[in-house]
């Protein structure tokens, strides 16, 4: 049982991509109420489930309260935006890495299609500065954002610092809106 339904947009974005492997490391951005987090628990044995894999790591993020779930360990009241929340998340992290971050995260809507839009891709280039401290080589980042004149600079961004950057709508993503997934793969440290 899920906790949202939004676990199903996960899902089959992972039985396609295959980015969530026992043993890893995963961070979950704006993880309230929890669905992703539990979808994350069990494909990458973080609750240790199955004891012939190795076990992994889930750390979820959110403004809101996340209720317990076996196998992560949440930040509640932490802003994902925050430089001190990105030291927790190293503190917290095995050797201060992740292998994958996924950020379902949404700003509450205003009611005003651009300014909403605006704020979640600021959001999601906040989510760089994270990957530059936490996001091991190689690693894939996750999120979602509300397609819009923007979106196009996000994906620049990404392109930047992941060798493959793709945009996802799924399945279980209502027809009628204007939401999507970038998928980044393959990160590589920015060159300053
Ligand atoms: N993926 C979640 C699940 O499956 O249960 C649902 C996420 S919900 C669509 C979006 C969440 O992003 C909200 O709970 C909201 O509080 C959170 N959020 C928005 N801005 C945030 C921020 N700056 N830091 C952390 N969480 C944030």
């Amino acid at each position: 049982n899920f906790r949202c339904r939004s676990a199903f947009k996960l899902l089959e974005i992972d039985d396609k991509f295959r980015l969530l492997q026992p043993g890893y490391s995963v961070v979950d951005c704006g993880a309230a109420p929890g669905a992703w987090s539990q979808v994350a628990v069990q494909r990458i044995n973080s609750a240790g489930t199955d004891q012939g894999s190795p076990r992994g790591t889930v750390i979820g993020i959110d403004l809101l309260n996340i209720p317990p779930l076996d196998g992560a360990h949440f930040l509640s009241n932490h802003d994902v935006t925050d430089p001190a929340t990105h030291d927790k998340l190293q503190e917290l992290l095995p050797r201060g890495r992740a292998h994958v971050i996924l950020s379902d995260m949404a700003p509450n809507a205003s009611g005003f299609r651009d300014m909403d839009q605006e704020k979640l891709i600021t959001m999601c280039l906040s989510l760089i500065d994270l990957a530059e401290k936490i996001l091991l080589p190689g690693g894939s980042l996750l999120c979602k954002y509300w397609d819009g004149v923007l979106s196009h600079h996000l994906q620049e961004k990404l392109s930047s610092v992941f060798s493959s950057v793709r945009t996802i709508k799924p399945d279980a993503s209502r027809k009628d809106s204007a939401e999507r997934y970038f998928l980044a793969r393959m990160y590589r440290k920015p060159v300053k």
